[in-house]
């Protein structure tokens, strides 16, 4: 098991250079010098991404009885944000560097973090000189309204919609405790050192759930959402021996938090966390209900109780997902050939459900119109089910590995046999080649779909 300070920054860069060089990830405003802790997903990383945040729905909303969905506004009123208390207090503590003039948060700071700026400072006490830490708000204003003098912010979690949505929610869809309201969408923070990659960015994706429950309850459920949420990354492809649970001690949680588990991952800079399940008491539908001045209670019917409900919390970050999807799913295997001569294909092994294409469709030959004419008719039956992507430019191995470099599982090459060129027992299927293994076995063009459904799903 790796320990929490084994890094591995050459991985990490050939991830980043990977990403950029396929149309997984792009800096933001590149081509005017860039947005720092922005990022532009391009075409494949957007298809991850959708992969995931319609899995994770699916998985959450679709298949559950006690969980509904929603989509609120980013833009957030300034009083919802005082009564949540990130008006006042919504902060990192924030130090500068006088030598190297960087800015650190002060509760991650170490002397080496100075090495960021190399080339101006030093990098080790005492020569870093640090100012003491101050509070940085990371929120981000904006002015509202037709003469621009009411505030709003850009939500700094999509969580305070569902808080302030909940009685709505709980009076329009009949339902009773528990049950869960979950929102995937964008959040933003001003963050003091956006770092690794997409890791820690201003703009990133959240996919929140807030489950109401009896106070009786909190506890258990929060061990039952962390087996939940354990059991979904491993259906995306991230193994159970790459996850650390950590159960945050007193004293570092949140002070209405009675429990917190971090799920990190094992990134190639560190292990970090991906999500937080955090028990928060009635704490947040208290403070709105103050705030607001409407009451928040809820009857149970059954039992003739009125209360309070209390709160479950998965809150799992997008961005950092996809990442953990990228770096687990990266590899690069050597292959030797019948003459010894060694080569290094590049591979990322995502779980078909999350690939960004999930078949390759090649004709043999470029300009054999029977074989293209075949191949396009793959490809027009697949396309409304799945991404797929045709090509028919270079060697057929070549092709192959322009696949594995972007992930995709599986990729159908119609040849000679597909038309009955070399006798009947093989006309009509087509060579389906498997990314991992590199084998290839051969199936009837009429089985494609069934069977690529049962596997991409
Ligand atoms: P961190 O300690 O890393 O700043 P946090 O504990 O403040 O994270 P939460 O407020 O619990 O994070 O947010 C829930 C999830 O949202 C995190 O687990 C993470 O996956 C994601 N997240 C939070 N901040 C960022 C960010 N700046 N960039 C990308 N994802 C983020």
């Amino acid at each position: 098991m790796a320990n929490k300070d084994s890094t591995d920054p050459v991985r990490m860069e050939k991830i980043v250079s990977l990403c950029k060089r396929r149309g997984l990830i792009f800096q933001a405003g590149e081509l005017y010098g860039g947005l720092n802790g922005c990022w532009d997903y391009g075409p494949l990383g957007a298809e991850l991404k959708r992969n995931l945040k319609d899995y994770w729905w699916r998985k959450t909303v679709q298949e559950r009885d006690d969980v509904l969905g929603m989509d609120g506004a980013i833009l957030t009123m300034e009083q919802v944000l005082v009564a949540s208390g990130h008006v006042g207090g919504f902060s990192d503590p924030m130090v500068d560097c006088k030598t190297c003039k960087g800015r650190f948060r002060a509760d991650t700071l170490e002397a080496s973090q100075c090495k960021e700026k190399p080339s101006v400072c030093p990098g080790q006490s005492p020569k870093c000189e640090l100012t003491e830490p101050r509070a940085f708000n990371l929120m981000l204003q904006t002015n509202f309204g037709a003469t621009g003098d009411q505030i709003a912010y850009l939500r700094p979690e999509t969580a305070q919609s569902i808080f302030c949505q909940y009685k709505n929610v709980l009076d329009s869809n009949r339902v009773k405790l528990p049950f869960g309201i979950a929102q995937c969408g964008k959040s933003f923070r001003n963050e003091i050192n956006p770092r690794n990659f997409t890791f820690r960015s201003r703009e990133f994706e959240q996919m929140e759930i807030e489950y109401f429950c009896h106070p009786d309850d909190g506890m258990r459920l929060t061990d039952e959402w962390l087996e939940e949420r354990l059991k979904f990354y491993g259906e995306i492809g991230i193994p159970r021996e790459k996850l650390h649970i950590l159960d945050v001690p007193d004293g570092e949680r949140a002070f209405y938090s009675k429990k917190t588990y971090d799920i990190e991952y094992e990134f190639p800079f560190g292990i970090q966390e991906l999500e937080g399940v955090a028990y928060r008491t009635d704490y947040d539908l208290g403070v709105h209900e103050k705030g607001s001045g409407k009451s928040l209670v809820y009857f149970d019917e059954d039992t003739k109780e009125r209360f309070l409900p209390h709160v479950v919390e998965p809150s799992a970050g997008c961005d950092r997902t996809v990442l953990a999807l990228i770096c687990e799913a990266f590899d690069e295997e050597t292959l030797t050939d019948e003459k010894g001569k060694e080569d290094v294909r590049t591979v990322l092994r995502f779980v078909p459900r999350m690939a960004p294409v999930k078949v390759g469709i090649f004709p043999l030959l470029k300009k054999n119109e029977a074989q293209v004419g075949i191949a396009r008719d793959i490809q027009k039956q697949l396309q409304p089910w799945m991404n797929v992507f045709y090509d028919d430019g270079g060697a057929v191995g070549r092709r192959y590995r322009r696949q594995d470099e972007i992930g995709t599982p599986f990729c159908i090459t119609v040849d000679f046999d597909t038309l009955g060129e070399n006798g009947d027992a093989l006309k009509g299927t087509v060579t389906v080649r498997h990314r991992d293994s590199m084998e290839q076995e051969r199936l009837p063009v009429d089985a494609l779909l069934p069977w690529l459904l049962e596997r991409v799903r």
